[in-house]
């Protein structure tokens, strides 16, 4: 009887119980088991907290790891894009003439319009089969009126370049069409009032690949608040379409490192669209 209740005592120590409460009422019947009478009456873990506590002690007997298997990429964010779409009506026979001239010459939508000098649209080609999505205009854009035009932009032209493009064979445009206020990140009322607008240029160009520029692009796409190094550099679908999300020019100028990752992703993008390209390397 006793080598059998050290044997119970050393069970639930195992599955973290050690705090046991005598039974007041007296000693126990003499056939009633004494370890199953102290685990009735002691205030220790649920029955869940028990499995779960002699789960992890197995585990860590048999060498396993107690960790949550990963979730696969594509699984990360279902229903890719959708919700962001749901809520919008379509625009019938919408063009990019159109949808510029919804946003108008002076939009006020949100607070980003007290700064700005010019409203950023985007350009390209309205037939691209490849569009870049940034985050926002900076000066040099704000001054110009045209997306990526900074140095920044002088990477991305070299980025399209080394793919075998060139800058009017793709679109170009970024979630908010004004520049915020000492190039901060766009805030999410500022990205709500504008990024309709995105998604309808998306629509109406019907890209075959998109990539987003930076985490604002990629998060406002996705609907997701995951950072943008959990899933950067693999595909992923967007509304029928693949999207690929890597780092942003800007983030490239204060870290070169990372070019070589970038580069990575857009020869993915290469292969599948088929583009042979110059095949050299960022610089
Ligand atoms: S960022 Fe977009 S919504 Fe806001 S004022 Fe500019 S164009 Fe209008």
């Amino acid at each position: 009887m006793q080598k059998k209740i050290e044997q119970r005592l050393r069970y639930y120590e195992d599955l973290g119980i050690r705090v046991f409460y005598r039974d007041r009422a007296g000693a126990p019947h003499a056939e009633e088991p004494i370890a199953e009478k102290i685990v009735e009456r002691s205030a220790g873990p649920s029955m869940e907290e028990m499995l779960l506590a002699k789960r992890k002690a197995e585990m860590r007997a048999t060498g396993k790891s107690a960790a949550v298997p990963e979730v696969p990429v594509a699984q990360m964010f279902a229903p890719a894009g959708a919700s962001l779409f749901d809520s919008m009506n379509k625009v019938q026979d919408d063009t990019l003439l159109k949808i510029q001239q919804d946003i108008g010459p002076d939009c006020t939508r949100c607070k980003l319009h007290s700064g700005r000098h010019t409203i950023v649209f985007g350009d390209g080609s309205p037939n691209a089969k490849l569009v870049f999505i940034g985050e926002g205009p900076g000066a040099d854009e704000d001054a110009q009126g045209l997306p990526f035009v900074g140095r920044a932009g002088k990477l991305l032209t070299q980025m399209v370049e080394a793919m075998g493009l060139r800058r009017k064979d793709v679109y170009i445009c970024n979630v908010v069409k004004c520049r915020p206020p000492e190039n901060r990140t766009p805030e999410p009322d500022e990205v709500e009032a504008c990024s309709p607008y995105l998604l309808r240029q998306i629509d109406v160009i019907n890209p075959k690949v998109l990539v987003c520029l930076g985490a604002v692009a990629a998060k406002t796409l996705l609907q997701t608040n995951r950072g943008i190094t959990q899933f950067r550099g693999q595909w992923l679908e967007w509304r029928g379409r693949k999207l690929m999300a890597t780092y942003h020019p800007a983030y490239l100028l204060r870290n070169p490192n990372a070019k070589g990752e970038v580069w990575k992703d857009l020869q993915k993008v290469m292969a599948e669209l088929g583009l042979q390209g110059p095949k050299k390397k960022l610089s």
